[in-house]
């Protein structure tokens, strides 16, 4: 790594095709917004949050605005719910076998 922290370079040849490197993304990233993006959300860089990444600061007690949660768009609640009770389900899974 180096140089520009927010570029393309690494992603594979068929990730470029599905988030969008270069636009176009055949799977779009949600946004905690709940609009998609066309554009790899490594190029989004900072400018927007995808799910994902917004989860790990969900986890660690960081909120997307700040404030309670009263203060939080209703759909990024929601989606980091879905995101916990995905991952429940799947520890769940996991222990039965
Ligand atoms: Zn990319």
């Amino acid at each position: 790594m180096g140089g520009t922290v927010w570029n393309c370079d690494d992603c594979s040849k068929e990730e470029q095709k599905l988030r969008g490197c270069h636009g176009g993304a055949k799977l779009p990233t949600l946004l905690v917004t709940g609009d998609y993006s066309n554009t790899c959300p490594v190029r989004l860089g900072a400018k927007v949050e995808p799910v994902l990444r917004e989860y790990s600061h969900w986890k660690a007690g960081r909120l997307f605005n700040p404030g309670t949660y009263a203060d939080q768009p209703g759909v990024y609640i929601e989606l980091m719910r879905l995101i916990d009770n995905l991952i429940i389900q799947r520890q769940k899974q996991d222990n039965e076998q």
